[in-house]
């Protein structure tokens, strides 16, 4: 049932985050705009200017891993200034109020910690693009490392250990899904009686799986988007605005 108008969609969402035992949201890009963070599919999304590099790529070509980390650190003024947005701390306030357990996101950008959420309570499916990782052993390095190697050596670092190549920690286009996280995601996903979809089109599977699962394992289903998705006919409340002002209203309940 989509929301007559904002007023009224805020007031159903109230009533069931009320009646809700255990809540968990799953966020995209969305949720994030409003801290001045780019989506993907939006008019100015980074996909309008970008193609994505996918994983074989990246490990393939030197080229490739080169323009990813110019990309990144291209991005890298707007990571590093985006604060917390209405969205993140509503669900941090519902977090400290014991009404959810984890978040479940497919943003890159940290700002869910950043909010609140303890970093073990929030469920990356995409990973992390606020530090770097070797693809080979798994070592994490921090961008400042990264960018250091980049400018002394003129290109994409390789790991000082196993000698792969260094990556941001996020799963491209390509490549294995976070085992760990996708089995908490389903978990979370199947205990859950209120699931919470915010700011995501809803088009990048094995993720946009998670609304349809909850459903099916009897919780409710709400959508928070300005754009209609594929999922709205499943959902039983459809809020079709904008998500600070949609969740504004439960910051600090
Ligand atoms: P998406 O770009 O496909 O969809 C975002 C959706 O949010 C769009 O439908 C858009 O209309 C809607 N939206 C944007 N701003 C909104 C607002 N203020 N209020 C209401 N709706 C709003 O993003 P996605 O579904 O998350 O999938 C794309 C992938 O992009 C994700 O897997 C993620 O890894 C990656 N990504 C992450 C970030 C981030 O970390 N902030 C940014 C860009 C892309």
């Amino acid at each position: 049932m989509i929301a007559s108008d904002l007023s009224t969609g805020v007031e159903q969402l109230g009533e069931m985050i009320a009646a809700a035992r255990s809540i968990v949201p799953f966020t995209g890009a969305g949720i994030s705009t409003e801290c001045g963070i780019p989506d993907f599919r939006s008019p100015g999304g980074l996909w309008t200017r970008n193609r994505p590099i996918p994983f074989d790529e990246f490990v393939a070509s030197r080229e490739a891993r080169d323009e990813s980390w110019r990309r990144r650190f291209a991005m890298e003024p707007t990571f590093a200034a985006a604060k917390p947005g209405r969205g993140h701390r509503a669900l941090a306030s519902l977090y400290r109020s014991g009404k959810i357990p984890a978040v479940i996101t497919q943003n890159i950008d940290n700002l869910h910690q950043a909010s609140g959420f303890a970093a073990e309570h929030v469920v990356e499916l995409h990973g992390n693009t606020t530090y770097a990782r070797c693809i080979g052993c798994g070592q994490a390095y921090d961008l400042a490392w990264v960018k250091q190697r980049f400018e002394q050596d003129g290109g994409a670092p390789d790991c000082t250990m196993c000698e792969e190549p260094v990556k941001t920690a996020t799963i491209s286009f390509g490549q294995a899904m976070p085992e760990v996280a996708m089995q908490r995601a389903s978990e979370l996903a199947q205990r859950c009686d209120l699931f919470l979809a915010i700011g995501s089109s809803l088009v990048v599977w094995p993720a946009a799986g998670f609304p349809m699962m909850a459903r099916n394992n009897g919780a409710r289903l709400v959508i928070i988007n300005n754009e209609p998705t594929d999922q709205d006919d499943m959902a039983d409340l459809v809020i079709r605005h904008d998500i600070g002002e949609t969740l504004g209203p439960f910051v600090g309940n």
